[in-house]
């Protein structure tokens, strides 16, 4: 990556400002509930760069978005579930104010010695986050002497604590620098975009084409063939002239699955069988059916063991795969099939030194609960950043880092 990273600059003695990305699943939407964080993978992905900083003599200030707030205060989106989890996982104290910037967070940070933590409130309760209010953004990097991006799942977003502050910081002659996570995951995901190895087999599945049509589009031109499954295939299938039943289509996208078709038919990998039931839910009876020959009553749930097979040997001698979106509604064990054996499939083909990429939230997650996160070559963290860089897009979070 042509951006510096911490290990670039001097923190000892230094405050460091550090926009993390703790955008972590809560197990409550109740805020009278004792909530908590329910996964804390977004957590333990950022200890590489948070203990490098406190081990070399730095004071850090964290600060991160959580979820969507509707209101500048909406209690259910506090961060103080967050803090307890990562007092936990990093073994260190961590001081939480429930503010996002007032005179409290100022004395803090002013407060701060080496070695301390201290984690800011929801930057999206302060109504300058999402404007990126110079204001805000000055008082960001007033409370620091070093700016850090590790929140590469924000990167795409042009937030005051993601572009003002890096740029606030720049201003008054701090520097503006990468942590270790955005870094391992902006070399992973733009060597695929840069300078793939072949054959390069992209992998598209999950709900809707319209989404990610552009990124169906950069694939085409990068990729030597796309295998699509999941949801977004069904619109491929109704676009051939198949009769997809109940399955979800998306009628209005018909036009643009002709048109990329019409690009690419060859390179464009579609199932022949898919898992068919009546209700999407768990113990629903369920069959296998051809494309061709799908009951009108049925609706398209998983990739069939005949696709499966297509894919396994349009993926042999594939040195570079990117896989996003998962092959079914896997959120339901009984259509999750499809999505677990290509994930065995793609971690096998690591073992034999292939280069495997997952991107997209829930394709992670599917990794994750398969238990293989640790077998591909890369997981991005990132769910819509990821997308945004394999679509070929220069990320603002990422652009506006001291360059090398
Ligand atoms: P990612 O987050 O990895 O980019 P998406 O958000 O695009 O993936 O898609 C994931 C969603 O797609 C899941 O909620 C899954 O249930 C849904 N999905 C996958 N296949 C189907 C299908 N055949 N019918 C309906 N929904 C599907
Ligand atoms: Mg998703």
């Amino acid at each position: 990556m042509n951006k510096q990273t911490i290990s670039d600059i001097d923190v000892s003695g230094k405050k460091v400002f550090v926009r993390v990305d703790f955008n972590t699943p809560l197990s409550s939407k109740d805020p009278q509930a004792d909530i908590t964080v329910t996964d804390d993978t977004r957590i333990r992905a950022a200890l590489p760069t948070l203990n490098y900083l406190l081990d070399h003599g730095a004071a850090l200030i964290l600060a991160s978005h959580l979820g969507r707030p509707k209101t500048a205060d909406d209690v259910q989106f506090a961060m103080k579930p967050v803090a307890r989890k990562l007092e936990e996982v990093i073994g260190r104290p961590v001081q939480y104010i429930p503010a996002v910037m007032n005179d409290k967070v100022k004395q803090a940070a002013a407060d701060l010695r080496p070695g301390d933590i201290l984690l800011l409130e929801n930057t999206r309760f302060h109504p300058g986050e999402k404007k990126n209010d110079p204001q805000l953004a000055a008082d960001f990097a007033a409370l620091a002497d070093v700016y850090v991006d590790d929140a590469f799942g924000s990167a795409h977003r042009p937030d005051a604590s993601v572009d003002g502050a890096a740029r606030a910081m720049r201003a008054k002659g701090g520097p503006a620098v990468a942590g270790f996570l955005m870094n391992a995951e902006i070399s992973a995901l733009s060597a695929a975009v840069e300078n793939p190895p072949r054959p390069y087999v992209a992998i598209m599945g999950g709900a809707k084409i319209s989404d990610k049509i552009k990124l169906i589009e950069n694939l085409l031109d990068k990729a030597d063939k796309i295998l699509i499954g999941g949801g977004m295939a069904n619109t491929f299938l109704k676009a051939q002239g198949h009769n997809m039943g109940r399955s979800l289509v998306e009628e209005d996208a018909l036009p643009e699955a002709k048109r990329l078709l019409g690009l690419a038919a060859d390179r464009l990998i579609l199932p022949v069988d898919v898992v068919t039931a009546t209700e999407v839910s768990a113990g629903a009876p369920s069959e296998v059916e051809m494309v061709w020959a799908l009951s009108p009553d049925k609706m398209a749930l998983d990739i069939g063991p005949a696709t499966l097979e297509r894919f396994n040997a349009e993926l042999q001698g594939a040195q570079l795969v990117v896989w996003n979106g998962p092959m079914g509604v896997f959120e339901v064990e009984q259509f999750a099939h499809g999505t677990n054996q290509l994930a065995q499939m793609l971690a096998e083909m690591v073992d034999h030194g292939a280069q495997v990429i997952i991107g997209g939230g829930d394709s992670a997650a599917a990794v994750r609960a398969a238990g293989l996160t640790d077998k591909m070559t890369h997981v991005s963290t990132g769910g819509g950043a990821s997308l945004e860089l394999l679509e070929g897009k220069e990320l603002p979070g990422v652009a506006v880092l001291d360059g090398k």
